[in-house]
C-alpha cells in the first residue's frame, strides 16, 4: 500500500480503490456560474476546478490545472496563466454586457 498525500486544495473524497498510481488525480471544489436560457430556463457556464494527476508522467497534468469548461462541453487544461487571461476576458465581456444594458435604460 502507498500513500499519497493530498495537496491543501483537494476535496476528492479518494474512497475508490486505484489499480495504478497514474490513476490517482486530486481534484478541487467546482465552481460554476447560473446562467438563464431560452425559455426561463437556468443553464451552467464557466465551469471550473483545480485538478492534477501526479503520477501520469504528463507534464500537462501533473502539476495543478484548472480544468475549465465555459460552455457545458469538454473541460479544458489551462495554466493559471491561461485561466488568469480568460477571467480578465469573462470580466471584460461583463462590463460590455453592463453597458449594453445601460445603453437601453439610458
Ligand atoms: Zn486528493
Amino acid at each position: 500500500m502507498v500513500v499519497v498525500p493530498c495537496p491543501i486544495w483537494c476535496t476528492h473524497p479518494h474512497n475508490e480503490e486505484y489499480r495504478s498510481l497514474p490513476d490517482v488525480s486530486h481534484h478541487g471544489v467546482e465552481i460554476t456560474l447560473a446562467v438563464p436560457v431560452h425559455g426561463g430556463a437556468i443553464d451552467e457556464a464557466l465551469t471550473a476546478r483545480i485538478e492534477s494527476w501526479p503520477f501520469t508522467g504528463d507534464p500537462r497534468t501533473m502539476n495543478p490545472f484548472i480544468a475549465y469548461n465555459p460552455v457545458g462541453d469538454e473541460f479544458a487544461q489551462l495554466t493559471p496563466e491561461a485561466m488568469t487571461a480568460a477571467a480578465d476576458q469573462v470580466i471584460a465581456h461583463g462590463y460590455a454586457l453592463r453597458t449594453m444594458a445601460a445603453s437601453i435604460t439610458g
